[in-house]
């Protein structure tokens, strides 16, 4: 199965309008919600049945037995995370705890354990024709890149023979973008031609070469700010970076979206854009 992963540097760009468009044209059997900070990619993809659902374990939280604890502060004094509080007892703020272990470690009355915590709720959408896998991570959790593998490795087992999967990434560069990254066999980047648009992107570029994934670039809004597009256009060149079109600003993609339908499911400029650049794409990535 051929997994073709969509990014941006950041959110907002355009990259789950983009996603979506993809997964219609190509009636993918298999896609997914990495966003999973923010899912949205259900909002635009009609399902026509009700979600798997499961809880989703990140790290373990500490818990402090207060029959046990005799007060030393050794927990306290040894959490790099500054999870442990004292306010007449010792006890874990579960918000700042990251499961390392280290208090229970150093515990002189084994007053310490750790727990299993739900950090998250993971969705399974299976039909027919294909397989939707996506998460919500919990609010205040810090386990996003691991919530994204799950997600990837979820849609993986339920594909199948599916012969091309599509993935909505997560936006940024940090951990969950690299487990976005992680395994897929092409990247391609939303830019968006503001000075913080390309930054973002050759952000995102450098991430995508540490991988060595084949990455091509798009712009979206292409028409908002010609000059940047221009800059963005001759990065890629003078980066060999294969450049697959840009999309206009599009008042029409605005409404089909919040009608819950890709762009590609009306008659619009930016919805003939997008099939341009899919058709370079899916060269791309089958070359
Ligand atoms: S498990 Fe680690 S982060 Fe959590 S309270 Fe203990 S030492 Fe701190
Ligand atoms: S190290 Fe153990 S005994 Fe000491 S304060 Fe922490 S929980 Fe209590």
């Amino acid at each position: 199965m051929k997994q073709l992963l969509v990014l941006s540097g950041k959110g907002g760009t355009g990259k789950t309008t983009v996603a979506s468009a993809f997964i219609r044209l190509s009636e993918a059997q298999a896609y997914a919600d990495c966003d999973v900070d923010a899912p949205n990619l259900h909002l635009i993809t009609e399902q026509s049945v009700l979600p798997e659902k499961k809880d989703y374990y990140g790290l373990p939280k500490a818990e402090i037995h207060q029959d046990l604890c005799v007060g030393c502060g050794l927990c306290s004094r040894n959490c790099r995370f500054d999870a442990i509080d004292f306010d007449k007892i010792y006890e874990v703020n579960p918000f700042a705890c990251e499961g390392c272990g280290v208090c229970a470690l150093v515990c002189p009355a084994e007053a310490i354990t750790l727990k299993p915590a739900v950090d998250g709720e993971m969705e399974l959408y299976q039909n027919r024709n294909a397989v939707f896998s996506t998460a919500q991570l919990k609010m205040g959790s810090g386990t996003s890149g691991m919530l994204v593998s799950e997600v990837k490795k979820q849609m993986k087992s339920a594909a199948g023979e599916a012969i091309l999967a599509v993935i909505d990434g997560s936006p940024g560069i940090g951990c969950p973008v690299i487990a976005s990254i992680s395994g897929v066999d092409m990247v391609l980047i939303v830019a968006e031609p503001s000075i913080s648009g390309i930054s973002d992107l050759e952000r995102i570029v450098k991430t995508a070469a540490s991988f060595g994934t084949k990455t091509a670039v798009c712009i979206n809004k292409y028409d908002t700010n010609a000059a940047n597009s221009e800059r963005i256009q001759r990065f890629c060149k003078g980066n060999n970076l294969p450049f697959a079109g840009v999309i206009p600003y599009d008042l029409e993609a605005v409404r089909a979206i919040n009608r819950g339908k890709s762009i590609v499911e009306i008659e619009c400029s930016s919805g003939k854009a997008v099939q341009e650049i899919y058709a370079k794409t899916m060269k791309l990535l089958l070359e």
